[in-house]
């Protein structure tokens, strides 16, 4: 169900602007407005989920699938040799601003660890 005043449902619905680069029927990625990376793309179910906080024991199988996204994604942005990181923010401390699940998909650069 699509949430009134997310964005990324409206990303979603093709309602806002988004530079989309993959959808199906369950999910979308597009490029991170603000990239913190070269490649720096968003895997995001079509579904409104809040975050990993949420009850997800029906949503197993999808949450698989935005995985294998993840991997498809990479292997088409040329980063999957390289190297690249899957990335969920949830809540205040791990910097989530928007309440609708994403994969952040980040490469093309060295990435550090432990992240900020
Ligand atoms: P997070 O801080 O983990 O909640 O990540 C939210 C991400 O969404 C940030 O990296 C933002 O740059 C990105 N973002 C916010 N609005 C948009 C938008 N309209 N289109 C694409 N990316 C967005
Ligand atoms: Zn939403």
């Amino acid at each position: 169900m699509k949430i009134h005043g997310c964005i990324f449902c409206q990303v979603a619905a093709h309602e806002k602007t988004a530079k989309i680069l993959y959808e199906d029927e369950h999910c979308i990625a597009f490029q991170d407005i603000h990239p913190k990376a070269p490649v720096h793309l968003l895997v995001i179910p079509r579904k409104h989920i809040t975050s990993l906080n949420d009850n997800l024991d029906d949503d197993k199988a999808l949450l698989g699938h935005l995985m294998t996204v993840v991997g498809r994604m990479a292997k088409e942005q040329g980063i999957d040799g390289t190297g690249y990181r899957a990335v969920i923010n949830t809540n205040a401390e791990a910097g989530q601003t928007v309440f609708h699940l994403h994969i952040h998909m980040l490469g093309g650069r060295i990435l550090n660890w432990p992240p900020g």
